[in-house]
């Protein structure tokens, strides 16, 4: 390999670590929806160049989950109630007809992947007990494994691509319904009854039960309007409170956290 082949090489790796970092911290609501994202910032504390950071916001911003403005940079995706019902409705049909598609394709293979998503999801705790408010990072994952699993036999590429990027843009509304999540909701119990849906080859009933099962999230958040409209002045929910320390400090954050650490020395 060449000098500048291993330089180029670098420089990807580092603009994907950038836009994984970054999504990830989007997904997680770490990154408080509407937050100005400002370049500078995110350089230095991703430790990446400016071209990085431009190439994973462009990237971000085609996912729906940062919005570029005209002259003024770019800003977090801002969450309303008008686009969580659009979202819920659309990813409805489109998570439906995956799911009709895998159903009819399906194989021994698929079949055995689903039922391990499964026992994985059902054995992962949903929330860390350390921070019950939050949605552990493990169950985020084995969640998303067995909705994927679940449509994974559909066959068209397209649809799979659309159907990953809604379920992206729900992460974020998942994770702000934890909080919120009604005592009595069986979240084991419905996974598992779609799973049984489809290995029954019962499309009818796997769709209707997955409709419902995204609707129910979105009826939890829909309960709360001051959780769409944080200026509101109501009591704001967790993912809307400032993070200590700071995730992407700015330049006077991180100047005062070295005369802190300087002020021991001295
Ligand atoms: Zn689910």
């Amino acid at each position: 390999m060449t000098r500048s082949t291993a330089a180029a090489n670098s420089g990807s790796s580092l603009t994907q670590d950038a836009y994984e970092r970054l999504r990830a911290d989007l997904l997680a609501c770490r990154l408080r929806p509407g937050t100005r994202l400002k370049i500078a910032e995110l350089c230095t504390a991703l430790s990446v160049s400016l071209s990085a950071v431009r190439e994973a916001l462009a990237r971000l911003t085609s996912e729906g989950l940062v919005v570029a403005e005209p002259q003024r940079g770019f800003r977090v995706a801002p969450i309303s109630a008008a686009e969580l019902r659009d979202l819920t409705e659309v990813r409805g049909e489109i998570e439906g007809m995956c799911l009709e598609r895998a159903i009819a394709a399906g194989d021994l293979g698929w079949e055995s992947d689903l039922l391990a998503a499964f026992h994985r999801l059902s054995r992962t705790p949903e929330r860390p007990p350390e921070d019950p408010q939050r949605l552990s990072e493990a169950w985020s994952a084995a969640h998303g494994a067995y909705h994927k699993a679940l449509v994974a036999a559909c066959g068209s590429p397209c649809l799979l691509r659309l159907r990953s990027i809604l379920y992206a843009q729900t992460e974020r509304y998942r994770r702000l319904s934890v909080p919120l999540a009604e005592a009595d909701r069986d979240l084991n119990g419905e996974h598992q009854e779609i799973m049984h849906a489809a290995l029954a080859r019962d499309a009818a009933r796997a769709r209707a039960l997955m409709k419902q099962h995204l609707e129910l999230t979105t009826r939890v958040l829909l309960k709360q309007s001051w959780l769409l409209e944080p200026s509101a002045g109501s009591k704001p929910h967790p993912a809307y409170q400032p993070i200590d320390p700071p995730l992407y400090p700015s330049r006077n954050e991180r100047r005062l956290a070295c005369d802190e650490q300087g002020a021991g020395v001295v």
